[in-house]
């Protein structure tokens, strides 16, 4: 007799079509510019590495990643 637990898939109705682009903890204003822009949210630091990157995150601190995203979409002509 096979049984599937319905509450395994049931539990988030629609989860599969979300996208990360939604997810609160990436600034949307950093993203539109091709940026990872995931927040490191306990210290607000965001990761400016281009959006997809394979690498793991690096986040830069609030207050510097206006001036590091522009110096890295210049040099890395995005
Ligand atoms: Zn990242």
């Amino acid at each position: 007799m096979e049984t599937y637990p319905k509450s395994a898939s049931d539990s988030a109705p629609g989860a599969d079509n979300v996208s990360e682009v939604h997810n609160p903890s990436v600034d949307e204003g950093a993203a539109g510019q091709g940026a990872c822009a995931q927040v490191h949210l306990p210290t607000g630091a965001m990761c400016i590495m281009r959006h997809g990157h394979e690498e793991s995150c690096e986040f830069s601190p609030a207050g510097q990643v206006d001036i590091l995203l522009a110096e890295r979409k210049a040099a890395e002509d995005w």
